[in-house]
């Protein structure tokens, strides 16, 4: 089989198991084959090594069951880096930049910041505040053990710090006023979302999913058990569920926090909410 019928069986198959099935088999062919788009339209002619040429095959039938593109790939580019990525652990998703780059802004011009970034996942928040601001000590939060594994190997040399701990206990070991800045994207599904998931979202830890029966248990805690540890001035940065925006908001006045915003992703959702202490 020539690189180029690989890419075209891919996309078939693919055609009724994803909206965009030119994309994914391009992902899939640049992964196993090594062939990006040019190389494909240079020597798409080219036979595919047929070990290669097994692993997409495999791939497709592992897709064709709803597991994300993201986990057979075993990695996915958020912002302008790689995350290691596969069952266990959410999965790192382009609305999510908007909420790392909200945090960024945020932080200009505050020298050697200190960041929590709580139920962190792969880490992608937290490594984004990172590699963009200069001096940041930014520490990545995250209770699972089937998450920690990426957690750990993503954040590996990049001088971000990990703790495996549950964020509903965590906020006891803050001291007060140690953090500039805390930005989470915990589980913000509700109840009668969580027992309607896409198939690609079955795939992925309910853990990180489920916001229990009113999808906002994390924003209650977020917004009054981690005021203490953030300086006057500080800043609490969340990403929410496209609906959440009014809800979320009314709980950072009710709890006293103040200059509540919310801003949308690139898809024109409501995505992140800004609440700033005091
Ligand atoms: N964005 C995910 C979804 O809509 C949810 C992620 C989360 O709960 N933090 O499926």
């Amino acid at each position: 089989m020539t690189l180029n019928e690989l890419y075209r069986a891919a996309k078939t198959a693919l055609e009724p198991v994803t909206e965009d099935p030119t994309f994914e088999a391009a992902c899939l062919l640049e992964h196993f084959c090594g062939a990006n788009r040019t190389e494909l339209l240079l020597h798409g002619d080219k036979p595919a090594e047929s070990e290669a040429g097994q692993a997409v095959l495999s791939a497709l039938e592992k897709r064709k069951t709803g597991e994300p593109l993201q986990y057979i790939l075993g990695e996915w580019d958020f912002m302008d880096f790689s995350l290691k990525v596969g069952p266990g652990v959410l999965c790192p998703r382009a609305d999510s930049e908007v909420v790392c780059e909200a945090a960024i802004e945020l932080l200009q011009g505050v020298p050697s910041p200190r960041v929590y970034d709580l139920c962190a996942g792969t880490g992608c928040l937290g490594l984004g505040i990172a590699r963009h601001v200069p001096g940041a000590d930014v520490t990545c939060v995250e209770k699972s053990p089937d998450a920690w594994p990426y957690l750990t190997a993503n954040t590996a040399d990049s001088g971000v710090c990990t703790i495996q701990a549950d964020v509903f206990t965590y906020y006891k070991l803050l001291s007060a006023e140690c953090a500039d800045l805390i930005i989470s994207n915990p589980p913000y599904l509700t109840g009668p979302e969580m027992g309607a998931l896409m198939p690609e979202t079955a795939h992925e830890p309910a853990m990180a999913l489920d916001g229990g029966a009113d999808g906002l248990d994390f924003y209650r805690l977020l917004t009054t058990r981690y005021k203490a540890a953030l300086r006057p001035g500080g800043w609490l940065v969340m990403e929410i569920g496209y609906a959440q925006a009014a809800d979320v908001l009314a709980l950072g006045e009710t709890h006293g926090w103040a200059n509540g915003s919310c801003r949308k992703d690139y898809g024109g959702n409501d995505r992140v909410v800004l609440l700033q202490k005091n």
